[in-house]
């Protein structure tokens, strides 16, 4: 779905379910506005980046909800909120890859998409069931295309095309039902506390913001690029990139002492972590095992 449609939906999470709590709403949609970023193309070059179809898998995936639970539970919250709603998206659009890049482990289906037995490979135990739909996939954007060998279903779709009904659905729904909330007299309270949090923590969402629409500027200009007849922008993306790269650093640096304090609290049992981590891998493990006995075929 477009970026505006994810942030209008996670600020207005934010607002009905932490209105008394002004950084959580911003934190769940600055992590609203943070996995589409594996879309641009300073990320990883071009070609690669369709072929690898790294789009909607890199930074739309498990992994990142963890990495971002680190630095904050609300952060987290915003980035599966926007991977809730991709998923809502069709194969065209390229759904959302939820476990990449586990999901890269299995390279076939076991039938193609019109339920054709594909010849088995002997060097593969485990499979996925079936092949992506590639009439759908090659009608997707042209930085969106696998090319023509099949790969196996790997990924979450839905019903709804992106930027169509749904998606603006989710836009405009959003911006009426924070308009609605606002507009209602008990918010009042909650709007002059949401203003002197942002007053007192001014620099911090100007930075964190300001990096997110430097980085995605970035990618802009290199897409814009590629179309004829356009004002070229290729001079100013680099600088776009150092700039916003920077900044968020500098986000991190200015919001240590929050994710320091988170990090203490979700370690302050640190063997359960480190049982839990090594547990996951080895039930996985042993199912592959068991499930490939004797030469037998897995499905995922
Ligand atoms: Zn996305």
């Amino acid at each position: 779905m477009d970026l505006p449609t994810h942030f209008a939906f996670g600020l207005l999470i934010g607002l009905v379910f932490f209105a008394s709590k002004p950084e959580a709403v911003l934190l769940i949609g600055f992590g609203a506005l943070l996995p589409d970023l594996d879309r641009e193309y300073w990320y990883v070059r071009e070609q690669k980046y369709a072929d690898e179809q790294f789009h909607r898998a890199r930074f739309h995936n498990v992994f990142i909800i963890v990495a971002a639970f680190l630095v904050s539970p609300f952060l987290s919250i915003g980035v599966f909120i926007h991977m809730l709603q991709d998923s809502f998206t069709t194969a065209k659009d390229r759904g959302v890859e939820w476990f990449y890049p586990a999901t890269r482990f299995v390279k076939r289906g076991l039938y193609d998409p019109n339920m054709k037995p594909q010849k088995p490979d002997p060097k593969e135990k485990v499979y996925f069931f079936q092949e992506d739909p590639l009439g759908y996939v090659n009608a997707a954007d042209v930085d969106l295309r696998e090319g023509d060998a099949p790969v196996p279903w790997r990924r979450v779709y839905g019903f709804a095309q992106n930027s169509h009904l749904l998606d603006r659905g989710f836009a405009f729904g959003s911006l009426a039902l924070i308009i609605v909330w606002l507009a209602f007299p008990t918010s009042l309270s909650y709007i002059q506390n949401s203003l002197s949090y942002i007053r007192g923590n001014f620099i911090l969402w100007l930075v964190g913001y300001g990096s997110i629409a430097l980085l995605y500027m970035a990618g802009e200009t290199q897409r814009r690029d590629k179309l004829p007849r356009v004002p070229q922008l290729k001079p100013i993306q680099f600088p776009l990139l150092v700039v916003g790269v920077a900044l968020l650093a500098l986000w991190f640096v200015l919001y240590r002492v929050a994710i320091y304090q988170n990090l203490q609290i979700i370690f302050a049992d640190p063997l359960i972590i480190i049982v839990g981590t090594i547990t996951v891998p080895v039930v996985t493990y042993i199912l592959v095992k068991w499930y490939t006995r004797g030469g037998k075929t897995a499905i995922v």
